[in-house]
């Protein structure tokens, strides 16, 4: 990479939570997690572009859901580039322009998976050299799901997510995603899930070793008997439509059906194509989604677009 370099392109996964155990409330605030991610097919992209001196840093956001994605110091891909800054002592002047596919507010980690992305290009455009683990902990400090978008494939997360541990796992996986034309907030779903268990003992989350079991043998039936979330009943008592798109994924033959982190994306686990295309034709005939998407997992996580 010459010095000269003005423009870096990172691209990077959503991911979907193929277990999310939910265990008693920290002393921080945050819930003790037990989950297990996959990073999938569906992309964003982050284009770090050097500036003038003094320019600071700017940002633009295109695609169909750009209206809802913030271009100020809260978007989590501009708190990145000034991490990055701050840790190779340059200024921040720079243009970050995100390519938005993954849904937002959709429960696909789509903002985190831009800080990610953020991380990597201004690491490369600012040659900060930052080693693996360093920038592993800045990924921890801008949210819980962005260490595991910079690491992808499928990963045990631990701590409020951010402790990740590569999943000992086979075989690619198909899915499809019910999508939703409204977000669902992820703090509004955790304090859902609350309230559901006020007075209820909250254990200590574990990955259920089925899971795992499944994961390695790579046997998609098994891990779609096995996906579960703790957020579901939350979701679906903010949004009860999200029991009935999840009830057409399983009435379709989906080898499981699963919401997608703090929702409102469903995902659905599919033996192959063909399959994929039939719920994908069933969940768009139901009028309960505004779209569907497919895409392939594990895929890896953050990395720079070739040429
Ligand atoms: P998670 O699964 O990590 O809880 P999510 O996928 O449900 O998150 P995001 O798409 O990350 O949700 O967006 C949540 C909110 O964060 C959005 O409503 C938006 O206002 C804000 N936001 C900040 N930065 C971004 C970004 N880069 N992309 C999308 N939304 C962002």
């Amino acid at each position: 990479m010459s010095l000269s370099t003005k423009s870096v392109t990172a691209v990077v996964p959503a991911k979907i939570n193929l277990a999310l155990a939910v265990g008693p409330v920290r002393v921080d605030g945050f819930h003790e997690l037990a989950t297990v991610y996959q990073a999938v097919g569906l992309f964003d992209e982050v284009t770090a572009t050097r500036r003038n001196p003094g320019s600071g840093v700017t940002m633009t956001v295109a695609g169909p859901e750009a209206d809802a994605v913030p271009c100020d110091a809260t978007n989590l891909a501009w708190l990145a580039a000034e991490a990055v800054a701050a840790e190779a002592d340059v200024v921040p002047d720079v243009h970050l322009h995100i390519v938005k596919r993954i849904p937002v507010a959709g429960g696909m980690a789509g903002g985190s998976a831009d800080a990610a992305g953020a991380l990597l290009a201004c690491d490369i455009l600012w040659r900060a050299s930052l080693h693996r683990e360093r920038m592993l902990e800045l990924a921890a400090d801008l949210g819980s799901d962005v260490p595991f978008l910079l690491h992808g494939g499928t990963a045990v997360g631990t701590g409020r997510g951010e402790r990740i541990t590569a999943a000992m796992a086979r075989g690619s996986y198909h899915w499809v995603f019910a999508l939703s034309d409204r977000g669902l907030s992820t703090p509004r779903v955790y304090a859902e899930c609350d309230r559901l268990r006020a007075g209820a003992k909250v254990t200590e989350p574990v990955i259920p070793a089925g899971l795992m079991e499944a994961l390695l043998a790579g046997d998609p039936a098994r891990v779609g008997a096995e996906l579960a979330n703790d957020l579901q009943p939350a979701a679906i008592s903010i949004r009860p439509e999200l029991d009935m798109v999840l009830e057409i994924g399983r009435d379709a033959g989906a080898l499981g059906a699963v919401l997608s982190g703090s929702g409102p994306t469903c995902a659905f686990l599919v033996a192959d194509d063909e399959a994929a295309l039939d719920l994908a034709v069933s969940l768009s005939a139901s009028g309960l989604c505004s779209g569907v998407a497919r895409a392939e997992g594990p895929v890896g996580g953050a990395r720079l677009k070739d040429g």
